[in-house]
């Protein structure tokens, strides 16, 4: 295939990949593994409610991680909710935009007011200068997040949390796996919160865990992970059912003994896409810092349309004709979603870096379901996007939202 010959879809050529490729394929490990587990537990009829399973996930995490507690939870989202909760935050929380909205999400639904920061100029990751900004008598916490799997200046947030006497807590659904410093991230700050849902790098079909050096916070998430009771017939607070089943805990442990293998698959994936997107300019793709451990689960590319001539959302199209459904990331910045579009409307004035990463980032499909080969194709589909970018501005009308 010569590239710059190469007919796009998007100008009614064929698609390149018949079979649509995701981004966020699930990895799936040792089905027989997997099998086995299921039997046994079936043949146990121990469900849920703590059961072996989780309780041997819970081990191995904190071991792997090198932290005193892991509470496995349903997900993550109810990880956040109940680590805040049992950690006592409330008022305001400093957490980035660029996120996930759960991130905001368990907070408001405690009604504790999530107040967005800004990314460092040039970084993916909440800008501690800003944060310092943005503390106010109000303010009881920060929740960093380690997006992409890199971690967030944790140095710098545990300074500001200590010299100003705040609550510091890392949403750390992407970073299972990743380290900062040579030191695997979960023992930082008072708790770390990992997801373990379908589309993470270790997957239990639902699932997150908590994992925290402090003894008795471990002990409040876990009773209020289980409604609150302390004991039979005991209930001292306030809980929810933030339980993990036995069945996303045996999908769990039979990805952790696969992990090295999609790390490998992944970090190959890497690899090429840096290759054969390297030739191209204004297509920057998100490095990873080799020196430390890393998960290499998403593929983060960032558009400069001052250089390609086409913008990341017209890529995306382009890319989706070809069945390659790239995704745009965190668009359009939880600020801009509801509730909190509406609460802090003049928000964006505060968060001009990731007002302009929001239009520039999108991720592109990896994992064990990707081949080298695709990767090669998708490569010569934006080289083509790019050198065609007239003949697509005209079908997609210019106005591209
Ligand atoms: C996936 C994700 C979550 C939510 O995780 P669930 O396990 O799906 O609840 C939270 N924060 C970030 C940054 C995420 O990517």
């Amino acid at each position: 295939m010569k590239t710059g010959l190469r007919r796009l879809a998007i100008l009614g050529g064929t698609p390149a990949f018949a079979e649509p490729l995701h981004v966020g394929r699930p990895n799936i490990g040792n089905r027989q593994a997997f099998i086995r587990r299921v039997e046994d537990m079936l043949d146990r009829r121990w469900f849920t409610n703590n059961g072996p399973y989780v309780q041997e996930f819970e081990r191995r995490i904190a071991e792997m991680v090198g932290v005193k507690h892991c509470i496995a939870m349903c997900n993550a989202t109810i990880g956040l909710e109940i680590a805040t909760r049992a950690a006592g935050l409330r008022g305001e929380v400093i957490v980035p935009s660029f996120t996930f909205i759960a991130t905001a999400h368990a907070l408001q639904w405690q009604e504790i007011t999530p107040v967005f920061c800004d990314v460092a100029p040039g970084s993916h990751h909440i800008d501690p200068a800003q944060v310092e900004r943005m503390i106010t008598p109000r303010t009881t916490g920060i929740i960093g997040v380690h997006v992409w799997g890199v971690p967030c200046d944790i140095e710098a947030l545990t300074e500001i949390a200590q010299r100003r006497g705040l609550h510091l807590m890392f949403d750390a659904a992407h970073a299972f796996g990743c380290s900062y410093r040579g030191r695997m991230i979960g023992s930082f700050g008072e708790a770390e919160i990992f997801s373990f849902h379908a589309t993470k790098f270790l997957n239990s079909f639902e699932g997150g865990a908590v994992c925290t050096n402090d003894d008795q916070l471990a002990e409040r998430m876990r009773f209020m992970r289980n409604f609150g009771f302390a004991g039979v017939d005991d209930v001292d607070f306030i809980g929810t059912n933030g339980k993990m089943t036995e069945v996303c805990a045996a999908m769990g442990l039979t990805l952790l003994e696969s992990l090295d293998e999609i790390i490998a698959i992944n970090r190959r994936n890497y690899l090429a896409y840096r290759r054969v997107l390297a030739p191209l300019e204004g297509i920057q793709l998100y490095t990873y810092d080799e020196s430390e451990r890393c998960n290499y689960q998403y593929v983060i590319v960032e558009v400069d349309e001052t250089k390609t001539g086409i913008s990341r959302d017209a890529l995306v199209k382009v890319l989706q004709a070809e069945n390659v459904l790239a995704r745009r990331y965190f668009y359009p910045g939880a600020h801009q979603m509801e509730p909190y579009r509406s609460y802090f409307p003049h928000a964006r004035l505060l968060l001009p870096e990731t007002e302009r990463l929001v239009q520039r980032v999108m991720s592109l499909p990896t994992g064990t379901a990707v081949s080298v080969q695709d990767i090669e194709k998708i490569g010569a589909i934006i080289e083509a996007a790019i050198a065609q970018r007239a003949e697509i501005l005209e079908v997609l009308g210019c106005s591209v939202d």
